[in-house]
């Protein structure tokens, strides 16, 4: 019991409860089978895995930035290819569609993340989700409308949709505090990014748990730092 005074537990969703890695991928090889396609009936040659690479460069790239409208990042892929090509706007729009269609149907809970939440539920904490938008209104809680665990969830807040700034701005995390009726200092936050999550957890006054999922590089220094949600108990 290292945190005392703590009633909620808040929550990131992609890469913090479910795991985003093979719905990302399968998405991201759709995004490069449509492009490719319609580039090379414009009799223009393409090399799909070259496709590929840039595209996992720009998702890191606009990640960094938090762009997260996709059709922004298949415009910015063609212009990394060097093309003069301007995607027409129905071809943007499903690309998107069936970028976010892949990618939910694709990104499973992680195996511990309902025994988790259950757990934590038992233990009288209130939980929370505080997302960002997935760029596109509707489609962050779309995804999550599909996913089982959505109901031990007392309020969810996807930033940049329910506040004008996505993550690390405080509103969102503020937000969520507030709608469950507690002060950010009886809160808990526990995500992936630290340049998102913990920055911006910190800033409301929460306490903040990284989750090391993948390496983003940064300087902003969680309460504690865990590599599974089952480790939570250790602190809550
Ligand atoms: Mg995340």
């Amino acid at each position: 019991m290292l945190l005392n005074g703590i009633a909620a537990v808040l929550f990131d969703l992609d890469d913090t409860l479910i795991d985003s890695v093979r719905g990302k991928s399968i998405a991201e090889k759709i995004i490069a089978d449509i492009l490719a396609s319609y580039i090379h009936n414009l009799g223009i040659a393409v090399d799909k895995e070259i496709l590929l690479c840039e595209l996992l460069l720009i998702d890191q790239m606009m990640n960094r930035r938090r762009l997260y409208d996709r059709s922004i990042w298949w415009q910015s892929l063609v212009g990394r290819l060097n093309l003069k090509v301007a995607l027409p706007r129905h071809l943007v729009i499903e690309m998107t569609k069936a970028y976010w269609s892949y990618f939910g149907t694709y990104s499973l809970p992680f195996p511990d993340t309902a025994i988790t939440l259950d757990s934590l539920l038992m233990r009288g904490y209130r939980l929370g989700m505080v997302t960002d938008t997935d760029g596109t209104p509707g489609v962050k809680m779309h995804r999550i409308s599909q996913l089982s665990f959505k109901r031990a969830f007392s309020t969810i807040v996807i930033a940049g949709e329910d506040t004008v700034k996505t993550k690390p701005s405080v509103f969102p995390f503020k937000l969520a505090a507030s709608r469950l009726g507690l002060s950010c200092a009886e809160c808990v936050f526990v995500g992936d990014k630290p340049f998102t999550d913990i920055r911006g957890a910190k800033k409301a006054g929460m306490k903040s748990i990284l989750i090391r999922r993948g390496i983003w590089e940064s300087e902003e220094q969680p309460d504690f730092t865990v590599s599974s949600l089952s480790e939570l108990c250790r602190f809550l």
